[in-house]
């Protein structure tokens, strides 16, 4: 059987030196705001090309603690709107509402998924004050159009890089949220997120919004919540990040098979603009169902990238009567391949196979 993802192959390369950091870790008797944690910010910071990085305890909260900075810093206040993807992962649209903030879906390009930045252009009102491009399924956004459009009206840009880790050493927006949970392409052993900037200002105060608010002990500036990344998990995290560079490039060769190999009037590949590092492969089918359960039976396990889109979820009730298509059809169509390191050749090429002898009345 092929699994979409296997979270213990991924991990067995690095389980003797994961053990190790564990065990260090253990034998050091400092479990918080401690070395691995200090090390890793400064080492994620060098990767990503920022000045500064605060680790934090999962993407979601990532992302709200940016936002929340800026409205204790007076940028952002509460009603303002901020442009998000349509079709992305609820996270990022979460985010924005536990501030008292509020979202505006904009619709993805047809053809990369990624948020249109055309698009965005037509969708701003006076209370625009913000855009959160999400570099969905490891492809970079048109980021020098949403900074051209960033500047003109004076927005602030957060990137959601969840799932694009090492697509881009050029960040480009003011802040940007990473989620290190298991299945992304640098996965933590449990939960990890962090904030990057170049703002030393808005590091600072994301810093201490993250610990209660607090700049010194028992000193309280905001009120504020508690995330913060495990000593243990930083020290993990560490062990892999030497390695993401290769696991990234063996998932852009595999995606690179699938875009010459796969052949089928039926599928739809998915179009590569930017730089790109695969944290999904996306293909379209109308027969996205029978697809799944064909692909099934010959032992591949696929996933989909989203069955609802956030503005058809319960949660976002007032904005069920909202139409937008093309998030809708990819809704209905998405399936996601196997495509990550721990796939062998042999697997590869079952996969094209088998998504080759899909026929609509399969
Ligand atoms: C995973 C993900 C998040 C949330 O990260 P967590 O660490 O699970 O909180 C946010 N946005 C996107 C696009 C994601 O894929």
């Amino acid at each position: 059987m092929i699994d979409y993802l296997n979270l213990h192959k991924i991990n067995a390369p690095y389980e003797a030196r994961i053990k190790q950091a564990v065990a260090n870790t253990i034998d050091s008797g400092w479990y918080l705001f401690g070395h691995e944690v200090s090390s890793f910010e400064k080492e994620w910071a060098v990767y990503c090309g920022v000045d500064h990085c605060v680790a934090c305890a999962n993407g979601l909260d990532a992302l709200r603690i940016v936002l929340r900075a800026w409205i204790e810093m007076g940028k952002l206040n509460v009603g303002d709107e901020i442009i998000v993807p349509a079709n992305t992962y609820i996270a990022s649209i979460l985010a924005v509402s536990d501030n008292g903030l509020i979202p505006v879906p904009i619709e993805p390009d047809p053809y990369t998924y990624l948020i249109d930045a055309q698009k965005i252009e037509a969708s701003l009102s006076p209370k625009t004050k913000a855009i959160l491009p999400v570099h969905l399924y490891g492809q970079m956004c048109d980021m020098t159009a949403i900074m051209n459009i960033a500047k003109a009206h004076n927005l602030l840009v957060l990137e959601d890089c969840a799932q694009s880790h090492g697509a881009s050493n050029r960040l480009l927006g003011d802040a940007q949220a990473h989620s290190f949970y298991p299945g992304k392409n640098l996965g933590a052993l449990g939960d990890a997120g962090a904030v990057t900037t170049n703002d030393v200002e808005l590091a600072t105060i994301i810093r201490q919004l993250a610990f209660y608010g607090s700049s010194e002990k028992y000193i309280h500036r905001f009120k504020g919540l508690n995330s913060r990344m495990d000593e243990i998990q930083a020290a993990i995290l560490r062990v892999k990040l030497h390695d993401l560079d290769n696991c990234n490039h063996r998932r852009q060769e595999i995606a690179g098979r699938y875009d010459k190999e796969i052949i089928n009037p039926f599928i739809t590949l998915p179009a590569k603009k930017n730089n790109h590092v695969y944290h999904i492969y996306p293909i379209l089918c109308e027969y996205r169902d029978y697809l799944q359960s064909f692909l099934k039976e010959k032992g591949i396990m696929t996933q989909i990238h989203y069955p609802i889109a956030p503005h058809k979820q319960v949660a976002y009730k007032e904005w069920n009567h909202l139409s937008f298509p093309v998030t809708e059809r990819l809704a209905a169509r998405e399936l996601s391949l196997p495509c990550n390191q721990s796939m062998t050749d042999d697997d590869i090429s079952m996969v094209i196979d088998a998504v080759n002898s899909f026929k609509r009345n399969e």
